[in-house]
């Protein structure tokens, strides 16, 4: 049994999914559990969906609700000629709980709300394609993940319950004469059944749950790159591909960014020693990456590039030097608003964090360390991190740019920067 995972920009239009099912097909003899994201940019939309009906922005929340429907429709149009084909009215149902469920009022809780709706994203790419591989002769069960993967309530980042969910999992997802089972990524739920999502970008980890807990052969990762780059070509023109990449290395440049994989999938697979298959749905013969239990001599330099980063520096207000006890006072207020920390450095007065750009959460805890701090931030700088560094590789990456801070280990390099160019 093989696990596959089909992000967004593989599922985003009718040809994308025309050319997963002919992935699937290239499969005959085997049988796999397909873990599907939602489509296109879905989830964005979704997340303004959620912001407009947070914050009662009733005109915007209307637009977008109708522009998510009509891009749906438009793609189970251009894959269905049989207008009485069942997915119509599945879409429409999954659209209409959608519609109930934005008449109600918010809670007080918007994490809780944001999961109650992020949802519909996976539920509806799901759901689609099942029935358009159905419809083309490839045998498949939808499975609604959220019976199976359970977690705590720690919404919009909720942590698995491994025991419950290894049973159920077993449990349910059996081959019952199919070859595909397909289902949700992203999405888990409470022991009460409410859904919870394992954080953005999330569904390489659901991948990666399901194989460690179905004792997979492989996982494959379907991008629309050739596999794991050292460098993404957005910064970089001679970017390479990394044909191997042991546990660890995989494990590194997804923790400092490298956008290919989530960083928590690395771990499941490395304890059960599965390896991960990161391939080009627009090449499927072309090999891709290999990570997995693998060493090699010649190491090639990875660079990552964090865009949008924001040093906040936080000091005491009487000047008193920083302890640990104000390092506990900040990581906790960073821990309730979620906030994640992508350097971080302390001096004798000032304790410096560099985070993303995230609005919302940057408000939230700015506003909170302020009550007790003295706070400044600056917005607009770059995160390089170069695994296998050289004074070539920095050179390379320092062009045109001011070097704000520095974090230097023994194999990789964090260089904070502004551009100047
Ligand atoms: N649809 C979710 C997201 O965009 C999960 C994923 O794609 O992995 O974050
Ligand atoms: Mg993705």
């Amino acid at each position: 049994m093989f696990v596959f995972k089909f992000g967004g920009a593989s599922v985003k239009s009718a040809e994308a999914i025309r050319n997963i099912v002919a992935i699937l097909q290239r499969y005959q003899e085997d049988k796999i559990v397909v873990v599907v994201s939602a489509m296109g940019k879905t989830t964005n939309t979704l997340e303004r969906i959620i912001e407009c009906y947070t914050g009662k922005k009733e005109e915007g929340l209307k637009k977008e609700y109708k522009q998510l429907k009509a891009y749906h429709l438009d793609i189970v149009n251009g894959l269905f000629e049989d207008k009485n084909h069942p997915v119509f009215v599945d879409v429409n149902d999954l659209f209409d709980d959608l519609a109930d469920r934005l008449t109600k009022d918010p809670t007080l809780n918007y994490d809780f709300d944001y999961d109650q709706l992020i949802c519909y994203g996976e539920l509806l790419s799901t759901t689609i394609i099942s029935h358009f591989l159905n419809q083309s002769g490839v045998d498949t069960m939808w499975m609604d993940i959220r019976r199976s993967l359970k977690s705590d309530n720690n919404w919009r980042e909720a942590r698995v319950d491994w025991e419950l969910s290894t049973r159920l999992v077993n449990e349910n997802f059996i081959f019952n004469g199919e070859r595909i089972l397909i289902t949700q990524g992203f999405l888990a739920s409470t022991i009460n059944d409410q859904t919870t999502s394992l954080g953005r970008e999330g569904s390489d980890y659901t991948a990666a749950i399901l194989a460690y807990m179905m004792k997979a052969k492989s996982v494959t990762i379907w991008k629309d790159v050739p596999g794991v780059l050292n460098a993404d070509p957005k910064y970089f023109d001679d970017t390479l591909l990394l044909e191997r990449l042991s546990f660890l290395d995989a494990i590194e440049l997804a923790y400092f960014g490298t956008s290919v994989i989530h960083p928590k999938t690395i771990k499941p697979l490395q304890n059960r020693n599965i390896n991960l298959h990161v391939k080009s749905f627009i090449d499927p013969d072309a090999p891709g990456t290999l990570i997995g239990n693998i060493s090699y001599d010649k190491l090639i330099p990875s660079f990552i590039f964090n865009m949008d980063q924001v040093l906040i520096r936080t000091s005491p207000h009487d000047f008193s030097f920083i302890n640990e006890d104000n390092l506990e006072e900040i990581f906790g207020i960073l821990n309730k608003h979620g906030m994640k920390i992508n350097l971080m450095q302390n001096s004798a007065i000032s304790f410096l964090l560099i985070v993303n750009n995230d609005k919302r959460t940057l408000r939230l805890v700015v506003d909170e360390l302020e009550e007790k701090y003295k706070v400044a931030h600056q917005t607009g700088l770059e995160l390089i991190t170069i695994r296998y560094f050289d004074t070539s590789t920095i050179d390379r990456v320092m062009i045109n740019k001011e070097l704000i801070m520095e974090q230097r280990g023994v194999q990789n390099i964090q260089l904070l920067v502004r551009d100047l160019g």
